[in-house]
Formats: C-alpha cells, structure tokens, sequence
C-alpha cells in the first residue's frame, strides 16, 4: 500500500518530490538535531490523488490518525484536549518554492472548549484569544472562500469573527478539531489549483503535474509576548550576495505578520540586544545550515519565551548578481569546486546581469530611497492596481506597479508590470521574494510614501504622483525617481568591452571566473551573428570564436536599394550583369571588413536568402503611387516598372516560395557574384577563414549545382573556402546522408526548421492561437524562444547522425536565435554540434550554458 504520510524523522531532503521542499527541508533539519516542533508530512502522491479523483485516496485519513498520535506523544499535549490542547499548522509545500502562491492555516485545534485551556496553559488570556481571531480568519478564508477583508470591522472580539464566519459560511466555525484538520489538509490540496498558483507555476515553469505536500506541524507562539517573536533570515545577502547577518524580526508576532510585510519590522542584528542566547543560537544554527546545504539558505524562526525553534528551510533565492558572487566565494571558502559554481549560475541570470542601469548623472530628482529588493532599472507609469496595470501594460505602455505592500493576488500587475514599488515591507517581503524570482526590479518599504489606492495616487516629500505619471525605479540602490531616467549600458556588459577591469569589483571578479572556467570546460565552440564589422568587433569582445552567420542581404539595404532595384528590373543579360558588377565591390568590402575583425577565426558567409520583393517597395505603396500619376495624366515611369516587377513575383506565400538557393539557381549570376566577393575579399585578407553557406537547401542536387560553381570560381581566383549548407528543410534534414557528401559543413537554421515543422509562423507567435496552446501545454514555451526537443529536435538528431555517417568530418553548428537560449545549448550539447551562433549579445550567455551543458553530462552520462 503506498504510504501517504511521514513523520518528520522519517524524511530529509532527498525524498522532496514526494513531501515538497517545505516538509523535506523540515526533515532533514530534524534528523540534523536542530530545534524543529513535531510534525508530519502528507505526500504529494497524496495531493495527485486526490487532485485526480476529487477524494482523500483510502488509507489517508488512518495514516493522519496514527501519526496525530505518535505528534501528540512527541508534544506531550493531546489534540483537541480541553486543559492542555496540542495546536498545529497546516502549511503547504510543493517540491519548487512558490512564495505565497498556496495556503497554510495556523492554530488548527482551537475550539470554544479549548480556547479555555491554552489560556490557562499560558497564563494569557488575551493571546489565546488572539490564537482563535486568526484561526477563524485563517480558516474562514482558506477553507470557506471568505474574503480576505470580510474580518476587518470584527476588531478583537473572537464572536463577532464567528459571525462573519456564520454570515458568509450558513453555519457555525466547526467546532471538532480533527474536521478543521481534515478540511484544511484539503483546502492545501485545493489551493495547489488557484488561478495564482497556476499563473506562478506557469511564469516559473513549473510543471502542473507535481502537486504539493502539506505538513502538519506543532505550533509554537511567537506573540506570546515582548520575549516571543517571530523572524525570517538570509545566511548572505540575497541582493548582493556578500557576506553578513540579513534578516527581519518582529517581536511578539505570528509568523504570516513578517511575511506578510504588514507591520515594519526591525533588523535582526538588533535582536542580539533583546535576546542574546536565542540570537547566538541563531547564528551558530545559519552556520550549521550552510555547511550542510553548502550554499546560502534562508530561514524562518520563532521564539517563543526565549526558547528558538526553526520553522523552515531552504536554499534561498538570489539575485543574478549574488548567484554569481555566492558561488565564488563558496569556492574561495573550500565549500564547493569550480565546476558546482558553474553549475550554480545560469545564462538567464547572466542575461540579467547584462540589462542597462541608470545614468544619474544629469541629476534626476529622487523622491524616495527604500530597500533595494530586486535590482535592475525600470521605467515606466505608475499604476496602483494589479489589473489595471496589467490592462496598460497590455496597450503597451510600460508601467510600475505601486502598492503598499502586494499580496499573491497581486501576481498579474507584478508579471505585467516593469517594476514593483511598496511603501511597507523589507527584503523578506512578498513584493520582494517573488520580484526577485522573477527578476524583475523592485524597490520596496520606500516609508515615505504615503499611497493612496483609493485615489490612485502617492505623495512624497511634496511631490504628487498619480495614475499615469512616470516613474523610474533603481531596484539596485532602492531609490525612486520622478520622470524618465535614461539607462546606461550595465557594468558587465562594459566589462566585456574592456572598459571594466575583470577584479573591478566582486560582481565582475565572479563573472570573470565563471566564464572563463565555462570556457575551460565547454565543448561546444561559440560563434556570434553579425554582418557589419562593428557586430563583428563586439562579438570578438564578448568572446566569440568566430562568425557563424553573416545575412549578405542585409548589404543590399539603405544606398544600395537602387542597385538591387535594378538587378530585379534587369530586362537583358547585359542590364543584369551591369547591376551585378555594380553590387560587386561594396560585398567585397563588407566581406573584407569582416575577415579583417576575425582574423584566423571562421567566418560563415550566407548567400542571399529572402525573396527579392523584399527589397521593393510594398505592392500597395506602389499600386497607389502608379494610379496617382495616371490620374494626373502624368507617366509613372519608374514606379510602373517597380509595380510591374511586383506583380510578377507576387507569391501567396513568399517564405515558401522563390528565395534561398532557389533564387541562385534561377537568377543567373547572382550567387556567383557574391563568392566571387567573398573570394576576393579573402584574398585581400591574410588569415581569413571563409565558409560560404547556401541556405534553404532541401536536395542534394541544389547544392551540388552551387557548390560546382563556387570552387570553380574559388580556384580562379586562388581562394580555399569550406562550403557548406543551411539545414532548415524538413527536407534536408531527413536527407542529410546525401546532402553531407557535397557540404563540408552543416548549420542548423532552427527558426526556419522550426516554422516549416510545425507548420506555423514565427507571427503566429502573437497571433491567433499561440496564447491558447500554452494554456492547453502543448507547448510549456514558444518553440520559437526554445528548441522543440521531441520533434524539429528529432530532425536534428537524424540530420547529425546520417550526416555524420556520411561524412565523419562534417563540421556542424546552428545559427537560428536558438544558439543563445539556454535550454537549448544544452540540446545542442547532448547531440553533439560542433558550435553555436547567436546574437553578439547572447555570446557570453551561450558561453555560459555550453560550459554548464559540459560540466553536466560529465557529471551524470550514463549514455
Ligand atoms: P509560506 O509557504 O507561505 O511561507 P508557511 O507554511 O511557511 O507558509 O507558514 C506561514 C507562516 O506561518 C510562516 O511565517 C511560518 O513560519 C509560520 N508558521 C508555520 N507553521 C508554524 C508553527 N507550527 N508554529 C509557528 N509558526 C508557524
Ligand atoms: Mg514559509
Ligand atoms: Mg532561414
């Protein structure tokens, strides 16, 4: 039979999949000898059963029996016992943290018959029945769906919170302790499925399927008093990621109080004046905690009358900045080697890093100063409401969502919104966890402003901010500015440029470690996408080892429209061949300048790609300009023969129509023009590395035809270049065998494979339906952002290992935006390319993932 519950010393953190972070982190605190209350874990096969059937699975509610029994032995208090009764928390817990996003409900076990004994037990009156208000609040709202404010006019008087109870519910608070377990266990399953929860999870990527464990654990008090309290704390910075004493206590409080940011709480260096025992305790508990999970934690504790007790767990969330500079000063402290800080810091959170900051210096206005929670640099309108801010963001205004403090309901203007300002709350605020989560900017606790929701408004030190009004946030330095701020390029990014020195400061210091200990460690080679010598020139800086695509088309833009202009209208060979020679030397040039900036490094070269009509003007431009001259009786001329030209291409759908190597082998001329450039301009350059590449190849006999007339031009002129082919047909990559005996290398284009794949656009990435199939997880994220592993991934595979069979040196890379995503590299990685292209700035980041992606499968390959 499967066992549904486990008591704490029977967990630990290896079992979190089936008892969620929360309750496997409690466990393994336990078996640690720290000071955690009694208490048990519901699984989470417990939760997906019940998810599934609608029903606590059989055998459930006996197992709770029995380790309610083996908890009250441990409390040495009995559940529900008139004189001395045992109390207990109910808290969910998946196996990903989701901050707030689910339920807990504390004082389980409090009735009118106990609410007597506690009081006796304590000697306080008024704190038991401080106890009961919450419970009835907590469960009213968790269990029944009452509304969180519905309780506000009840003041202290527990009847008047049994009315409301009574009022909203039809019937009377339960008075039998094991049915207020019971339906609160359920009300945890349940709350996995609120709307912001499963909006969390699909912000985070967190899988639906996992459902969440509860825990039933022994209260202890911390508003018993000015020697009670209650306090969460970081073992570093979270923000920054040094080293320290971070945290916020509050005296003479339950815990949801700290958390929810509701009243300000004060820092937890001063608790060492309060209460020096339980403080020491504390550190020497966070040291412990450290060494053990090896990496920062954070915690939440409560003392009740001087004695400490530790409620939870976990290795904490972080900023981008402090994952990097925690991972390197775990590796300069001897707790961890190079290869697990690789293993800790991700692309994303170097991505981040790589966001612009704000450039004070012409002196913007600052109107408030608050905790820097969430670094980064937001601009945009300042909004008071979690769905309005959503709507405007939704219009495409930016906006920065301002709130006394946020709560989980807050969650869509929080995704929506640029940034998020909060008068009230510290670090350890919700504003603050999941903005950080997120990576979003957030200043919060900025006290001086007085927010007025209901006018939609904050005042400040004289200023008046309204609805509208934009605001820039510094989620780095917690200050607040009124009006645009402009941004400046980030320390990193200057880092890569070679205006920072690599020992510039901690950040950068890390940063530079990582790196260049991902590039010791990664297979895969990175390459950058640039077609102009100055992306050529930023790519080398941020490391890259070559050009993995250059688009030739991009050469036939700006001036040189006319001269396209002109092959298109040729009407004789001679015309034809006169805007070809034309075209000639300005692709020399480009090819020149680029080989100049990659010296001895590869450079791909793409011959021209898009249909033609690209290069004319719109056909309804056109069509207008043409009937306007007719109407005034005067000649189009030129226009004419550009609407003519038009008309002839049109194609009804032109991506699958005359482009790519189509357009080489029906426009004599063109294709040869372009090698010949390259050829030239390689021949001008010692140490260049040309490889000419023919894209939308989808026959083995295209690129034959191409590839016989470029090495015969190639070895007029005297030139060795590699050529090779795009594989972005479907075409192409099941017929790779063949294809690999003419090509001496294959790029992968995944856009275009992943279009032509799935059988949609890249548009419809806005468009019509996109939207619905996240919603229905057909696809967890756009195949467009993410390689679709099972199917363009499949085509792949087999274009890799046909093409290889074929031709065991065939060189292989991909150059669609993929190349810089993440998970991606690491598909790229496992099936054994030779290289990555991305967007110069995504080169560090895919240097990054590709080191990580290595690191990884030595790691773990059992393949
Ligand atoms: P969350 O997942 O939102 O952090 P928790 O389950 O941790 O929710 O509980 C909310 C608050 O209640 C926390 O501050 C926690 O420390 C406190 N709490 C939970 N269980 C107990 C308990 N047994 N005794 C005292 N405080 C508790
Ligand atoms: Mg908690
Ligand atoms: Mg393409």
């Amino acid at each position: 039979m499967t066992k549904y519950v486990y008591d704490f010393a029977e967990g630990g953190r290896d079992l979190n999949d089936l008892l969620g972070g929360k309750g496997g982190n409690l466990a393994e605190m336990a078996g640690m000898g720290l000071p955690v209350p009694p208490g048990f874990t519901i699984t989470t096969d417990a939760c997906r059963a019940y998810l599934r059937t609608g029903r606590e699975p059989y055998g459930l509610a006996d197992e709770v029996e029995l380790h309610l029994e083996r908890l009250e032995e441990q409390a040495g208090r009995r559940f529900g016992d008139p004189d001395d009764p045992l109390l207990v928390s109910v808290r969910s817990g998946a196996k990903f943290s989701m901050p707030g996003m689910m339920e807990t409900v504390l004082n389980v076990g409090l009735t009118d018959a106990t609410v007597a004994g506690l009081a006796a037990r304590t000697g306080d009156e008024d704190f038991a029945q401080d106890c009961y208000r919450r419970l009835i609040q907590m469960y009213g709202r968790t269990v029944c769906g009452i509304p969180g404010d519905a309780f506000d006019s009840a003041g202290s008087s527990v009847q008047r919170h049994k009315a409301i109870f009574r009022q909203y519910t039809g019937h009377e608070f339960p008075q039998e302790p094991r049915e207020q377990l019971d339906t609160a266990v359920r009300a945890v399953f349940d709350s996995w499925n609120a709307d912001r929860a499963v909006l969390y999870r699909r912000q985070e990527r967190i899988p639906s399927s996992l459902g969440t464990a509860v825990n039933v654990v022994a209260m202890v008090f911390g508003n018993l008093g000015a020697d009670s309290g209650t306090g969460v704390a970081f073992t570093r910075d979270p923000a920054t990621g040094e080293r320290g004493v971070y945290g916020d206590y509050l005296a003479d409080a339950q815990g949801e109080d700290v958390v929810a940011g509701i009243r300000n709480t004060m820092p937890l260096q001063d608790l060492e004046q309060r209460d020096q025992a339980s403080y020491d305790e504390l550190m020497s508990i966070m040291s412990t905690l450290e060494e053990h999970y090896k990496d920062l934690c954070d915690i939440e504790f409560t003392i009740e009358r001087g004695k400490l007790w530790m409620l939870q767990t976990r290795v904490g969330k972080r900023t981008a900045a402090a994952a990097f500079v925690i991972a390197t000063h775990l590796v300069d402290e001897g707790v961890i080697d190079l290869d697990e800080a690789l293993s800790r810091v991700t692309g994303t959170q170097l991505a981040q890093l790589m966001f612009p900051a704000f450039d004070l210096s012409g002196g913007a206005p600052r109107i408030a100063t608050g905790v820097a929670a969430s670094p980064g640099a937001a601009v945009g309108a300042a909004v008071f409401d979690s769905h309005r801010a959503a709507e405007i963001a939704a219009s495409g205004t930016p906006v920065i969502l301002v709130r006394r403090e946020t709560n989980p309901d807050d969650l869509p203007g929080m995704i929506a919104a640029q940034g998020i300002l909060t008068s009230r709350g510290g670090k350890t605020s919700h504003a603050a966890v999941v903005a950080r989560g997120m990576g979003k900017t957030c200043v919060c606790g900025a006290e001086e402003l007085e927010v007025d929701l209901d006018k939609g408004q904050f005042t400040t030190n004289g200023h008046v901010v309204s609805e509208g009004d934009v605001i820039s946030i510094d989620g780095t330095a917690g200050a607040v500015y009124l009006g645009t701020v402009p941004v400046q390029p980030s320390p990193v990014v200057r880092y890569f440029e070679g205006e920072i020195a690599p020992d510039a400061d901690p950040l950068i210091r890390a940063v530079d470690r990582i790196l260049r200990h991902a590039d010791d460690r990664r297979r895969l080679a990175v390459r950058a996408n640039a077609d102009t010598g100055a992306d050529a020139a930023r790519a080398r800086r941020f490391g890259a080892q070559g050009i993995g695509l250059c688009r030739t088309e991009h050469m036939f833009l700006g001036d040189r429209r006319t001269l396209v202009e002109r092959l298109i209208l040729a009407r004789t060979p001679q015309q034809r061949e006169a805007a070809l020679a034309e075209l000639l030397p300005w692709q020399r040039a480009d090819f020149t300048e680029l080989f100049r900036e990659m010296t001895g490094r590869p450079v791909t070269i793409r011959l021209i790609d898009p249909p033609l009509h690209e290069f004319l003007p719109p056909l309804e431009d056109l069509a207008v300009r043409v009937a306007r001259a007719e109407e005034r009786g005067e000649d189009p001329g030129h226009d004419r023969d550009l609407l003519d030209a038009v008309h002839r291409m049109h194609e009804d759908n032109p991506m699958l129509g005359l482009r790519g190597v189509r357009l080489g082998l029906v426009i004599p001329g063109l294709f040869a023009m372009q090698v010949r450039a390259v050829a030239e301009a390689a021949a001008l350059v010692p140490g260049s590395r040309a490889e000419i590449m023919v894209p939308l190849v989808g026959a083995v006999q295209e690129l034959e035809t191409v590839r016989d007339e470029a090495q015969r031009l190639l070895a007029e002129i005297g030139v060795d270049a590699r050529i090779g082919t795009m594989i972005e047909v479907p075409r192409a990559a099941l017929t790779a065998g063949q294809i690999a005996r003419a090509a001496d290398f294959f790029s992968f284009g995944t856009n275009d494979l992943t279009q032509m794949g799935w059988g949609f656009s890249r548009d419809d990435v806005e468009g019509a339906f996109f939207g619905r199939y996240l919603e229905l997880g057909i696809f967890g994220v756009s195949p467009f952002e993410s390689i679709d592993r099972d199917g363009v991934g499949r085509l792949i595979r087999i274009a890799v290992a046909e093409g290889r069979a074929a031709r065991p040196d065939l060189h292989i890379g991909v150059c669609g935006e993929h190349g810089g995503d993440p998970d991606s590299v690491h598909f790229f990685h496992e099936v054994g390319l030779d290289y990555v292209s991305c967007s110069p700035f995504r080169v560090p980041v895919a240097r990054l993932e590709a080191g990580r992606a290595a690191v990884e499968s030595t790691g773990s390959d059992t393949r």
